[in-house]
């Protein structure tokens, strides 16, 4: 069966309401899997876009983290080639399937997928960075999924002053490594503390994992007026807006 889907993410703010964090992009990356499987969707961008403001005016959700610990999974992340990596799309998620299963029998929370060379890719639901002598490395776009939060990170990361650099990474790499994080929708920024029982760094939350996860909240709880643009906020008045913006009225 032939399927595809999103991760988008809805926060509550201090004073109730809901807020989306980029909605936009996510939707766009939902038209991206579609158009790979030759699926139409019968919808506009903005229709999908005010379908999910008014489910979420209905619902609620909230997340916390720890550091967690992974293994290095013996599952490899697919050749672009083989699999449309850049798409949400279900096949793509067999290999993060079998990985999660692989790392939660052995003890682990979760994994760490490498690609066809040996080289990191990405978790099973998740951007990888590391940490090493004050910079930060993220692995090359090549067989990963382009997540919107690896993307947030790296802008809030180098307008905190960071050199963040995308190249290719050894398993030497992570487990030489000063820090370690996961980044996604789901799990946000989760700082790994340990790889195959190796510990990173001294085996606790690394200080520029916590700097830049204090930042991405910061960010998503609306203190950082430079990236409103990524908020979306759920209320009935920004679903009346966008109504009228689908009717062709002007605001
Ligand atoms: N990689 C994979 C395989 C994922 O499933 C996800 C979650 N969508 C990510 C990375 C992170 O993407 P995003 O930040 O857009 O949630």
């Amino acid at each position: 069966m032939l399927a595809f889907h999103e991760g988008i993410k809805a926060y509550a703010m201090g004073d109730g309401r809901l807020m989306v964090f980029r909605i936009s992009d996510h939707i766009s990356r939902l038209f991206d899997s579609a158009r790979v499987l030759r699926m139409p969707i019968p919808y506009t961008k903005e229709e999908l876009e005010k379908a999910v403001l008014e489910t979420l005016l209905k619902n609620h959700a909230t997340l916390a983290t720890n550091g967690i610990r992974v293994k290095i999974s013996s599952v490899q992340r697919p050749h672009r080639n083989l699999l449309p990596t850049h798409a949400k799309i279900s096949g793509c998620y067999l290999s993060s399937i079998l990985a999660r299963m692989e790392a939660n029998e052995n003890g682990f929370d979760d994994a760490i997928l490498l690609d066809y060379k040996g080289y990191v890719a990405e978790g099973t639901g998740a951007n990888i960075f590391l940490v090493d002598d004050g910079k930060i490395f993220t692995p090359r776009p090549d067989h990963i999924l382009l997540g919107v939060t690896r993307d947030s990170v790296i802008t809030i990361a180098r307008n905190l002053g960071y050199t963040v650099i995308e190249k290719d990474l050894t398993v030497k790499d992570l487990k030489t490594s000063e820090e370690l994080f996961f980044s996604g929708t789901a799990v946000e920024i989760t700082p790994i503390v340990e790889v195959d029982k190796k510990k990173i760094g001294d085996g606790s939350i690394g200080n520029v994992t916590l700097e830049i996860r204090k930042e991405y909240f910061e960010v998503l709880n609306g203190n950082r007026a430079a990236y409103r643009q990524w908020l979306k906020l759920v209320d009935a008045r920004s679903i009346r807006t966008r109504n009228r913006k689908l009717k062709g009225w002007s605001d």
